[in-house]
């Protein structure tokens, strides 16, 4: 047989050429070769294992067998519409061909010594372990690269198992395990920089399923076990990545300077650079599962993680620090995003200042305040992202977006303008200039007492009307007819979201006032029917934490809070990548690959 390492640069070096020669001539016919290049290597390893393996290699066979129908049933499932369901049925019938060819596990080795025989169940046993491990492996399509890197990183931990572990596996298993690295190697490093589509998910699949025969082949079923840990750590590092920035995010502002606080945000990740740190942390992870499974000393494992743990953190200080570049700050009245809907960095004082201009004017105007979950909201339903483009000015209203707002633009400058202290600061306005103003909304026994606390307040303010949130369609043209009348120039609206925006936006033209404005629950915090949580849970950013003590019906809410935070980070990293590419092209596709996700 050729000498491993032999064939191991051979494959890598054709692999790469190959991949070279498709990618030019498939962008030369206009075809996006980032889709292809993962295929394109797929059926270049296929022909080197046929080609290497023995003479009526069954495992060969197999995997030639399993390939074909998973890579023609997927594409048909996609083409049907089938979705992950299809690609499912697809995968288990690969995995049946796989079994047949003699892939199949039949025993594994107790902890304790000796072994478990499945007899009657060994194909079931191979079906889930297949179903687990690809499924897992999969996690790594998350970020464009990431999932290249991770096959590489495990084609070389099994083959290190099987040639050191285990000395007397068959050949073609051996040559499975070098051509598997070699053939990885290339994809990773030809896709390593600049690489900007997602893994498709049929090609996906195939790398993984393939990836999962060889533990299988060669009975490393310790190292199998260990392999499981780096789609495990993929799965943890978002985790703990959250975990790290919101209580940074959440502390930083209150206990460190206001210097600190930017420093907190000024992390730069392009997806390069996220793809490495994040296959080191899997590295590492491995490297103490190895030690744990080599030594069997849980001590030694233990003082290795915590040394990972510190050097991890130092390079990623260092990586987070390496770019000294200061950003512009944005300055008041410029604009700024927030997953696609537009703020201006302003004051209170610049709000009021906008609301008199509306008051001014002689058209309808409307004021949306939206929280993180409005926001969020705007994702999912185009109804409602609409009504909240097209408001005449959006206030941040809650901890959340002014979060995003930190971590986008690094700029804790936009001040946050919660929907309560606004109503009371236009009340003040109103009373002083005379606008008049009607309550609509909250719950009849809520509402006077709402009303109550406004004229108390606000003595001169001229309260023209007042009217409960809880009516029937029948009722509303009387409602109308009443405010029409009444002529208010403000029209508070207070239904909850997005009820209240809704309405606000089919009645635009049939209201005469100047301005409308969506104030969720503001009419039951002045009422004192919801109280507003102590200072001391404002000033750190955790009103929602206290209103979900008070309210648990909140959590079912407050538990789409971290799809936020993960839509704002995949933003972050977007952008970043964005200004760090001078190609726009690959940030175009970045962006593509990443929008595809949601
Ligand atoms: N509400 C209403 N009519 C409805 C549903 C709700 O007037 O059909 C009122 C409800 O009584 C409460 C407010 O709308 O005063 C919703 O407040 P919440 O805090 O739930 O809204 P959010 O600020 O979270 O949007």
């Amino acid at each position: 047989m050729i000498h491993p390492l032999v064939l191991f640069l051979l494959v890598l070096v054709v692999s790469f050429a190959w991949l070279d020669l498709q990618a030019r001539f498939l962008s030369r016919a206009g075809i996006d070769e980032n889709r292809w290049q993962d295929f394109a290597a797929y059926g270049l390893f296929l022909a080197f294992l046929v080609v290497f393996s023995s003479h009526a290699s069954s495992l060969a066979a197999g995997i030639v067998g399993a390939a074909a129908l998973l890579g023609i049933g997927g594409s048909i499932a996609r083409q049907q519409g089938l979705g992950a369901r299809g690609l499912l049925l697809a995968e288990l019938a690969a995995y049946l061909c796989l079994v047949r060819a003699g892939v199949e596990i039949h025993f594994i080795q107790r902890p304790s010594g000796g072994y478990w025989f499945f007899s009657g169940w060994s194909t079931v046993a191979t079906l889930i372990w297949f179903v687990g491990f690809v499924t897992l492996l999969r996690a790594a399509r998350a970020l464009p690269g990431l999932f290249q890197a991770v096959l590489a990183l495990l084609s070389y931990m099994l083959l290190g198992g099987l040639m050191f572990h285990q000395k007397n596996s068959s050949p073609d298993a051996l040559v499975l395990g070098l051509v598997l690295a070699g053939a990885t190697t290339a994809l990773w490093l030809r896709g390593h920089r600049g690489r900007a589509a997602r893994t498709d998910s049929v090609a996906a699949s195939l790398w993984a399923m393939t990836l999962a025969v060889l533990p299988v082949v060669c009975a490393i079923k310790r190292v199998a076990l260990i392999s499981l840990v780096t789609p495990l750590l993929l799965l943890a590092t978002p985790v703990l990545f959250f975990t790290y920035v919101m209580i940074t995010s959440y502390l930083a502002p209150n206990l460190a300077s206001r210097r600190g606080a930017r420093w907190a945000f000024r992390w730069n990740f392009s997806l390069e650079r996220t793809v490495d740190l994040v296959m080191l942390f899997c590295l590492m992870g491995n490297m103490i599962a190895l030690v744990y499974m080599a030594t069997g000393n849980g001590l030694w494992a233990a003082g290795l993680a915590l040394l990972s743990a510190v050097v991890y953190w130092r390079l990623v200080s260092f990586v987070l620090l390496a770019d000294r570049t200061e950003h512009k700050r944005l300055a008041r009245g410029e604009k700024l995003e927030i997953l696609g809907v537009p703020f201006t960095v302003e004051g209170f004082d610049d709000v009021l200042k906008r609301v008199e201009r509306m008051i001014d004017e002689s058209r309808p105007h409307y004021i949306i305040t939206p929280d993180a979950l409005a926001i969020l909201r705007t994702l999912q339903d185009e109804a409602y992202r609409d009504i909240v483009l097209r408001a005449d000015m959006r206030v941040p209203d809650g901890a959340g977006v002014v979060w995003a707002a930190d971590v986008l633009y690094e700029s804790p400058l936009l001040e946050r303008i919660p929907g309560v202290e606004l109503v009371d600061r236009i009340a003040a306005t109103a009373e002083q200039k005379g606008w008049g103003m009607y309550l609509l909304g909250a719950k009849p026994e809520v509402l006077p007492a709402a009303a109550q606390t406004l004229r108390q307040r606000h003595p001169g303010l001229r309260l023209l009307g007042a009217r409960d949130g809880y009516f029937t369609p029948a009722d509303e043209p009387a409602i109308l007819e009443e405010i029409n009348r009444l002529k208010p120039d403000i029209l508070l609206v207070a239904m909850g979201v997005p009820k209240q925006e809704s309405w606000i936006a089919a009645n635009l033209q049939r209201i005469d006032v100047k301005l409308m404005m969506g104030v969720g629950g503001t009419f039951d915090v002045l009422a004192g029917a919801a109280i507003r949580a102590p200072a001391i849970f404002r000033s750190l950013g955790l009103e929602w934490l206290y209103r979900v003590a008070r309210e648990p019906h909140r959590l079912s809410r407050i538990a789409s809070l971290p799809l936020f935070v993960k839509e704002v980070l995949r933003e972050k990293l977007l952008k970043t990548s964005a200004e760090a590419s001078e190609d726009s092209k690959v940030a175009g596709a970045i962006s593509v690959g990443l929008q595809a996700q949601r």
